[in-house]
């Protein structure tokens, strides 16, 4: 059986990463294509956020202990909170042929991208700082000095571009989850992955 891709959607907080996969998810077209990696954090759950659907909530000590077994593809920190990939079900889900989607910031992709040689890897981009700034105040979920360590990171994040293989413009989220769709499609019909 053909392997599944594996696919890394990553760009600052704030570029729309959520918005657009659940965009994706929920296409009828298309959201049956995708698998998406639930990752685990030891940030606090939002109002709504739901343990094992929106990520696996932890506490420090469990985190680092499944960092210590080898459980995560790969793991950063990230504005004072562990934030990490479990290896198991995506080793199983691209051996059964199942396309998987890490939505993840840029540290994390990277480490990816030193891993897997067979990864797409797609940079959501905000059409300017301005823009990300209002998309971040606009959430309403987070303090001001949140808001202002996640801006900082995105600058730092912003220079890394160059590393990924495809930039997709958030400008329009359903023009965004299109462009997705196309590369996805591009890739799997790439002679190197029959
Ligand atoms: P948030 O706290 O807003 O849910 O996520 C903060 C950042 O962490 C976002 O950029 C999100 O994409 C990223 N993130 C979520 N899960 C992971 C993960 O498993 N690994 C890494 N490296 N980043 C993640």
């Amino acid at each position: 059986m053909k392997q599944g891709l594996l696919i890394v959607v990553s760009g600052p907080a704030g570029s729309g990463k959520g918005t657009t996969l659940k965009h994706i998810f929920q296409s009828p077209k298309h959201g049956k294509k995708y698998t998406f990696s639930v990752s685990a954090t030891t940030r606090a759950p939002r109002p709504g956020e739901v343990d094992g659907v929106n990520y696996h909530f932890l506490t420090r000590e469990s985190f680092e202990a499944r960092i210590r077994e080898g459980e995560r593809l790969e793991w950063t920190e990230y504005c004072g909170n562990y934030y990490g990939t479990p290896i198991a079900p995506i080793q199983r889900w691209l051996y059964e042929g199942k396309n998987v989607i890490l939505e993840i910031e840029v540290q994390g992709a990277e480490k990816v991208m030193d891993k897997r040689d067979d990864l797409v890897s797609i940079f959501l981009a905000v059409p300017s700082m301005e823009e990300l700034e209002r998309r971040l105040r606009g959430r309403g979920t987070e303090t001001n000095e949140v808001i202002e360590r996640r801006l900082a990171a995105a600058k730092q994040e912003l220079t890394r571009v160059p590393r990924y293989q495809y930039v997709v413009l958030n400008d329009e989220v359903e023009q965004a989850v299109a462009r997705i769709n196309t590369i996805i499609d591009a890739e799997n019909l790439r002679y190197s992955r029959m």
